[in-house]
């Protein structure tokens, strides 16, 4: 696939990778640390699940049917792919290329198995953060404060957070979502860090030693 042959000469950015059980409170820390920092671009994924109210195609999610996921995917389109809670969820590798083309660093809000998956296939450049709650009983306050499900839907999320959080040892970097203010301080930190490292700098050391 294209990737390793651009990968080689392009200068990379980091793939910021943050996962977290749904309720947790992933998705608003990654829109801040999106506002607040500017080489960093979102990863919009394919899935074949509806839109919500609101939700915006291109923007959200680009949204397909099965058969044209299917396709995407066996045309080796997806830089990463998993079945979500029964739909079908992928990153484009086009996206990731495209940022790098623009100097960027991408963020991500997939899954454990796309972390995984795409930790395996850029191992230098994706970097992982895992979002947890203080306690399952603050988790479960939120998912109920925050919808109108039955009984048996919590139930459901609930063991579906804790299957995720089982799986705390794919990550790089592990933070507790109590105070949000700390939480998102310490996500910053966490990116900057990340953007710093070694391996992104090859190139660059290579331009810098004239090689
Ligand atoms: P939702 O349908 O609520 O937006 O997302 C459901 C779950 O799918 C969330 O945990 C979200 O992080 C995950 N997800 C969204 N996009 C992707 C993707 O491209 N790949 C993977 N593996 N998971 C995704």
């Amino acid at each position: 696939m294209a990737v390793k042959s651009v990968k080689d000469t392009m200068k990379k950015g980091v793939l910021f990778i943050v996962c977290g059980p749904s309720g947790v409170g992933k998705t608003t820390l990654a829109q801040h640390l999106l506002e607040s920092c500017d080489r960093l671009t979102p990863s919009v994924s394919y899935t074949t699940r509806a839109p919500r109210k609101g939700e915006v195609d291109g923007v959200d999610y680009h949204f397909v049917d099965e058969d044209a996921f299917v396709e995407m995917r066996d045309r080796d389109q997806f830089a990463e792919w998993a079945r979500v809670h029964g739909n079908f969820y992928g990153t484009p590798v086009a996206g990731i290329l495209q940022a790098w083309k623009d100097d960027r660093d991408v963020l991500f809000d997939i899954d454990y198995q796309g972390a995984s998956q795409l930790q395996e296939r850029f191992p230098e450049d994706a970097r992982s953060v895992l979002v947890i709650p203080p306690s399952i009983q603050v988790l479960e306050k939120r998912l109920r404060g925050r919808a109108t499900d039955a009984d048996a839907v919590i139930a459901q999320r609930l063991d579906a957070a804790r299957h995720e959080l089982a799986q705390f040892e794919l990550y790089d970097y592990i933070i507790e979502n109590d105070d949000f203010d700390v939480a998102l301080q310490r996500l910053t930190a966490i990116y900057q860090a990340c953007t710093q490292q070694m391996p992104l700098f090859r190139n660059r050391m290579m331009e810098l030693l004239g090689e």
